[in-house]
């Protein structure tokens, strides 16, 4: 049977238009986006283990035999409770069900099943609460995926609809990879990946399936950036002469780096070289602080030289209303005017810069998403500068171009990506990297500790708080609740050991604790606030308001701080478990303290890594460029962590979803998938 994958799931035979609305809120309404539905974790249930050797309160299997048949009894509260007796030769077991009335038959005394679920131990007897279970063979595959699931549809029911497709022999998913790829790059086909993602046989299927899918989403994603480069190159061009950008250079207060000034060519170049047909896309990368703005103030001053007007779009208001301050300044000396556009504002002012905007009064507009709106018209518009690049979609960029004709474009990224990462993942783009600090700049002094330290490491906590400042620890953990059991998909690669992972879900589970006991036991001085992954926005947003205005000393949170917080006064930064967290994140991390005129500090505490952590650490210690850190990276784990850290930004820019190339470990997929979209991008 070949699947057709663009059939409508309620065509599918059990699906009704109440079961097809709730699919649809998973974001499946095709045959293809069913099977595209992948598994968020797996039950490891190949993961064995003896009644005599289960901790209390572990999710685990069990190969049992039914020892007797099943008691029952009835609770006051009209509960019918199963008891079956088994056991698997280390020690005995009591199976518990609960208002299942045909598992009385379901299990056969004598029998032997394979029992997955979670045991509890009371002195010498241990008992499984309604565990699943699959009579025994060899053959039981030793995975069980796990799908997310939404109210009223549950993750068995999804996996069944799923396995009416995927466990018929016969199934065909049409290959949509040129059959010289597959063979060149060894994958898996495609119906075998799916396969293989939903019901894996093995570890080692899952890796194979994992790589297969992954460069299908690479390869789609990079013929996707190429279609978008064609059509952006197809569009006029706004014509720029040059211009002689002396005053400029002389309104600015400080020497360029040399950096910036390679850049501003690069720019300059793009934007006035007579023989260019397609107007400029380029994108700005570097790190906090680099000094991109004045980048995009001379891409500004330019096309004000040659009679055209600039948008700059800024994610925030706060960040506009920072860029409308800071370039007022520098543009009234050059004789320029500079107008203010955000939502919360007087309409007064609002009509007046709209006007402003409309007559080319105007040379430089800031604003927030308020610029997209119809009321605002451009007499020229020549130049759309987005900063922070990864908030807005490519349909918000468009959207402004087509203000103007022909307007160029510029955007400003403040994460530090390889040079040749950054060539493949934004590849509708030319790339200009500031890869060099305006001088000056304290580096964040580092430090990577063990356990043996931590006591001198909260004694200095509390010294910084005592001096006025503030401090964040980050533990990787904290969201982490429950062991559920379960092997998150991004986890599962081919060298993936049951042992090594179950040390660091205790280790997280520990970090749990670790949160709470902070307040209570180590800093019970001071106010101790908390963040994480499953509170609520308002609730997030709250906390994080209290510290910006110094209301708490330290933030406690897992790693949501990355975005957007900027505390000056905080000079501290603790980062629990380090080994567990990608470079790329770590520097991201780091980037929070340092922002203020104190001498900041950066503590990674990591007990017993590997080996690879170990020089990862030291690396951190030893060096500030973000650039650096990111070559090193990609070096040493591939693409896939920075992409899974920046799969938001890489997915709104490419406007398609990447989530199987978080797992490369390895980047010369990653380029080859590049190098045959290419290829037949040019033969199509
Ligand atoms: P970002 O790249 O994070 O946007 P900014 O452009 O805001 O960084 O620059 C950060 C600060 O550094 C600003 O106060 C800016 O004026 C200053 N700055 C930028 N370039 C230089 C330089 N070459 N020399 C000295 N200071 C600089
Ligand atoms: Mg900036």
């Amino acid at each position: 049977m070949t699947v057709a994958l663009d059939t409508d799931v309620k065509r599918i035979s059990g699906v009704g238009s109440a079961v097809g609305a709730r699919l649809q809120k998973l974001g499946i309404t095709t045959v293809g986006s069913l099977l595209y539905h992948f598994p968020r974790a797996y039950e490891f249930r190949g993961n064995i283990k003896t009644v005599a050797s289960a901790e209390d309160g572990e999710t685990a299997s069990f190969v049992l035999t039914v020892t007797a048949p099943p008691t029952y009894a009835k609770t006051r509260s009209g509960l019918m409770i199963f008891k079956v007796p088994a056991g698997d030769g280390t020690g005995a077991c009591t199976i518990t069900y609960f208002n299942q009335a045909y598992i009385k038959n379901a299990l056969t005394v004598g029998g032997v099943y394979r029992f997955y679920g979670k045991i509890s131990r009371r002195g010498k007897h241990v008992e499984l609460n309604s565990p699943v279970y699959e009579p025994y063979s060899e053959s039981l595959l030793p995975l069980y995926p796990v799908y997310p699931a939404t109210e009223g549809f549950s993750s068995a029911r999804i996996n069944k609809l799923i396995s009416s497709f995927i466990d018929r022999p016969d199934t065909v998913i049409p290959e949509n990879l040129p059959e010289q790829v597959i063979e060149a790059e060894h994958l898996m086909s495609r119906t075998e990946a799916i396969r293989s993602i939903h019901h894996p046989s093995s570890l080692e299927a899952i890796a194979s399936a994992k790589r297969r899918l992954a460069f299908e989403e690479l390869f789609g994603f990079a013929l996707n950036a190429r279609k978008n480069r064609k059509t952006a190159d197809a569009l006029p061009r706004a014509p720029f002469h040059k211009c002689s950008c002396s005053a400029f250079k002389d309104a600015v207060g400080f020497e360029f780096t040399n950096a910036q000034k390679r850049v501003m060519n690069e720019i300059y170049a793009d934007l006035t070289s007579p023989d260019l047909k397609s107007p400029m896309r380029r994108m700005v990368s570097g790190d906090v602080g680099s000094g991109k703005t004045v980048c995009a103030q001379f891409a500004a001053y330019v096309a004000s030289e040659n009679g055209y007007q600039t948008a700059l779009m800024a994610p925030t208001e706060i960040l506009a209303r920072q860029h409308y301050e800071d370039c007022k300044n520098l543009f009234s000396t050059l004789g320029k005017t500079v107008r203010l556009l955000v939502s919360d504002m007087p309409a007064k002012e609002k009509n007046e810069a709209y006007e402003s905007v409309e007559s080319g009064g105007c040379d430089l507009v800031i604003g927030t998403h308020a610029l997209i709106t119809d009321k605002v018209n451009f007499k020229n518009l020549g130049l759309v500068v987005c900063d922070e690049q990864h908030r807005f979609g490519v349909g918000q960029r468009e959207a402004l171009l087509k203000k103007g004709v022909g307007a160029h474009m510029l955007v400003m990224s403040a994460t530090p990506i390889p040079r040749t990462l950054a060539l493949v993942l934004f590849g509708d783009l030319d790339v200009s990297v500031i890869d060099e600090m305006p001088p000056g700049r304290r580096a964040v002094r580092t430090a990577y500790r063990d356990e043996e330290s931590r006591d001198k490491i909260y004694d200095f906590i509390k010294e910084q708080v005592k001096a006025g400042r503030q401090a964040y620890i980050v533990c990787p953990g904290i969201e982490e609740t429950e062991d559920d059991g379960l092997i998150p998909l991004e986890a599962l690669s081919a060298d993936f050991s049951p042992e090594k992972y179950d040390k660091q879900v205790k280790r997280r589970k520990a970090a749990v604790n670790y949160a709470q006991t902070l307040s209570k036991e180590v800093f019970p001085a001071l106010r101790v606030g908390y963040l994480h992954g499953k509170m609520k926005g308002n609730e997030k947003s709250a906390v994080m308001k209290a510290f910006e205005r110094g209301e708490l000393d330290i933030l406690v949170s897992t790693t949501v701080i990355e975005v957007g917080i900027n505390v000056p006064n905080a000079s501290v930064m603790l980062v629990e478990d380090a080994d567990c967290f990608g470079l790329s994140q770590l520097h991201q991390l780091r980037g929070r303290v340092g922002r203020g005129k104190y001498a900041s500090y950066c503590i990674l505490m990591a007990n017993d890594p590997g080996q690879n952590a170990v020089s990862r650490l030291k690396i951190m210690e030893e060096e500030n460029n973000g650039y650096k850190i990111a070559e090193f990276d990609l070096k040493q784990r591939g693409p896939g962590d920075f992409i899974r850290d920046n799969g938001e930004k890489i997915r709104q820019h490419g406007a398609l979803k990447l989530r199987m190339a978080g797992a490369l470990d390895d980047a010369r997929l990653l380029y080859r998938a590049f190098e045959w979209a290419e290829k037949y991008s040019k033969e199509s």
